[in-house]
């Protein structure tokens, strides 16, 4: 099942608006989220969910007040600071670092070590296709380990429904999310915008992506502000073989369209929505490419 990955080395790069108007003009493929700390992409496509799950990832204490003496240890043991009150003390599941030490040595075997609920996922009917998406519960961890689940659903759900490819917004930056959202994608599109941060950030990326083989491309998001940058990061894409396939400029219909809850392609037919058109027929023959070498 081939599967794309839009990802950008850094937020506010116009990742989202891209990847849900490529879901536009793909339509009827299954659609993933897996920028799970933040994301945003259901605000666009407004999916409807069908089946959601709850996602567990380490453990915390919680405190059974029926067993408990009220002798205090546990207060005084908890280096985080996360138990407090005497009758009886309460875990607050937020500073709970799991490390269980208040379980090991609290002397009634008061306090039970369960699943820790971090975040939900679904499965849902969006107007672009069907979706997997999630949430992290906010300061949870582990969303390496949510973003493979999402794949393997989104996998399993493709092939439910015959549907012939995975669209999926990849989450900012190059840690460990990032890294589960690549691994065993078949084309990365990086979406970078003209300023240092913007080119240093794309080298970080795609050496990432470089190093797990994957094919990639390239879209330069505002272009038009800052022409001495997006020079230097075609350059730097030229000297690496990787293709720029399209430098769009600012235009105020992307925000237009996502004040009106609407993909930017679905909004206007403008010179911009073709562009991104072209740059998805591009995106399309790097597929078949890698495709054919499959
Ligand atoms: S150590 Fe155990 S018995 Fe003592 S206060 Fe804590 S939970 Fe209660
Ligand atoms: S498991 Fe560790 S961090 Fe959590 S409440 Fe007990 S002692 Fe504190």
């Amino acid at each position: 099942m081939p599967e794309i990955v839009v990802l950008s080395g850094k937020g506010g790069t116009g990742k989202t608006s891209l990847t849900a108007a490529f879901a536009h003009l793909a339509r009827g493929h299954v659609i993933c989220d897996l920028d799970v700390d933040a994301p945003d992409l259901h605000l666009l496509l407004q999916p409807t969910p069908r089946r959601s799950e709850t996602f567990r990832s380490g453990h915390e204490a919680r405190i059974r007040a029926a067993d408990c003496s009220r002798c205090g240890q546990c207060v005084d043991l908890c280096r985080f600071d996360a138990i407090r009150g005497d009758d009886p003390p309460v875990v607050n599941a937020r500073q709970c670092e799991g490390c269980k030490l208040c379980v090991a040595l609290c002397p009634q075997a008061a306090i039970d070590f369960i699943p820790r609920h971090c975040g939900d996922w679904h499965i849902s009917d969006s107007r672009m296709g069907p979706m997997v998406h999630a949430q992290l519960r906010p300061g949870e961890e582990n969303s390496g380990r949510l973003v493979a689940i999402l794949r393997e659903e989104a996998r399993k759900l493709a092939g439910n429904l015959g549907r012939g490819l995975i669209l999926s917004d990849g989450p900012p930056g190059v840690a460990c999310p990032v890294i589960s959202s690549l691994s065993g994608a078949d084309l990365a599109i990086i979406v970078t915008e003209p300023t240092p941060s913007g080119r240093h950030d794309l080298k970080r990326v795609t050496a990432l992506t470089a190093h797990f083989k994957i094919v990639t491309v390239v879209i330069i998001n505002k272009g038009n502000l800052n022409p001495e940058q997006t020079a230097g990061i075609k350059s730097d894409c030229c000297q690496r073989g990787l293709p720029v396939l399209a430098t769009l400029p600012h235009d105020p219909s992307v925000t237009a369209a996502m004040l009106a809850g609407k993909t930017v392609t679905e909004y206007t037919a403008n010179g911009f929505s073709a562009e991104l058109q072209a740059a998805w027929t591009g995106i399309q023959r790097h597929l078949n490419t890698v495709a054919r070498k499959e």
